[in-house]
């Protein structure tokens, strides 16, 4: 599979596998400047990024000086004020070493309150039509994990591309978005196509988010190996089998609709928990054995979950509407039994 789809009304034409940029922020700047260079070598023409990924847009800048090849280039900001965003189109300019990027996006848009506020008179959006009067930009789309955003977003047409979580472990988006936004030519971008790391298995992940057509799905990558097994995945039999479907059902399964994505929207916490770490602790004694619960990181973590003074700050900041202090209680009841050997 190696079509190219059009960006609703953008007219930018891309190949359907993309690249998600949160994960290069993670590796060293020679790592993540080498994995950008080798996914453009071998034929992606999309990256996605964001101001709010530490160095992702300075590394992506560098990357294409060195490759000096043209590619569709989009980012975004979560500031809600017109002045603020204008400012950080500039600075996404600078980062990027770019005179143009061709989709700024409104980033992680919560609930109808921040929607509101960045479409109001002098939020945000107004910040990216002037800038894109300016020619600083060229398209305007929008990011949010809430599907009724979404929906709302679709109905009022302001925005040319949505991005939108879907995965097989959050697939209600090809019921109820996708096909509408594509139907009102509005981009669609698949983000989450990993569900923020609870998916381990590529092929399944991949398949899955590429089912819906018409759309550009970006898995965060951040190596040369995660991008080839991605890139070969996408250039294969895009048909998931009898027994991909079971493996799949049995994920789902596993998981239910409470997990954490590991996004860390939640952040920051007052005490300084490492929340996503602390209530996927089980699954990291599952895969690493019961012993790191009594070293490094794992133990520091729980220790500090000890603290948790349910003072409720991450209950509002969850997209998932997870109940973060009660998990965290749970997941120290386990963490007790393992340790007295029950
Ligand atoms: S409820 Fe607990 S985990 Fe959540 S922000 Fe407060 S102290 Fe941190
Ligand atoms: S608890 Fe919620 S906000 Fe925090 S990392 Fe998990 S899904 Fe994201």
């Amino acid at each position: 599979m190696t079509e190219k789809v059009i960006l609703g009304n953008t007219g930018i034409k891309v190949t359907r596998l993309g690249f998600g940029g949160i994960p290069i922020q993670r590796v060293s700047e020679k790592e993540a400047v080498e994995t950008v260079i080798h996914a453009i070598d071998r034929g992606v023409d999309f990256i996605d990024t964001s101001r709010a990924y530490t160095t992702s847009e300075t590394r992506i800048g560098i990357a294409l000086r060195e490759t000096g090849k043209d590619i569709v280039l989009a980012t975004k900001s979560q500031q809600h004020s017109a002045d603020k965003m204008r400012r950080d189109v500039e600075i996404s300019l600078k980062e990027l070493q770019r005179d143009k990027i061709e989709l700024y996006q409104c980033h992680f848009i919560r609930d109808f309150d921040v929607y509101k506020k960045i479409t109001s008179r002098g939020g945000a959006l107004e910040g990216l039509l002037k800038a894109r009067d300016e020619g600083l930009i060229e398209h305007i789309g929008i990011t949010s994990h809430s599907l009724d955003v979404l929906d709302r977003v679709i109905d009022d047409g302001l925005f040319e591309t949505i991005m939108v979580c879907y995965s097989f472990l959050e697939p209600k988006a090809a019921e109820r978005v996708i096909p509408r936004a594509l139907a009102n030519n509005i981009g669609v971008i698949v983000m989450k196509v990993f569900s923020g790391g609870v998916i381990d298995n590529a092929r399944l992940a991949i398949k899955y988010a590429l089912a819906p057509e018409g759309t550009v799905v970006i898995p965060g990558v951040e190596s040369k190996e995660i991008f080839d097994e991605n890139w070969e995945i996408y250039h294969g039999d895009p048909t998931l089998s009898r027994k991909e479907r079971e493996e799949i059902r049995a994920i789902q399964s596993e998981f239910g609709k409470q997990f954490c994505r590991r996004c860390d929207y939640c952040q920051p916490c007052p005490e300084g928990i490492p929340i996503q770490h602390v209530i996927g602790i089980k699954s990291m004694v599952k895969r690493m054995g019961p012993d790191i619960l009594q070293k490094g990181f794992p133990k520091i973590a729980i220790e500090q979950a000890r603290n948790c003074t349910e003072c409720g700050q991450c209950l509002e900041r969850c997209p998932y509407e997870l109940p973060i202090p009660e998990l965290i209680k749970k997941t120290l009841e386990w963490v007790d039994e393992q340790l007295s050997g029950k």
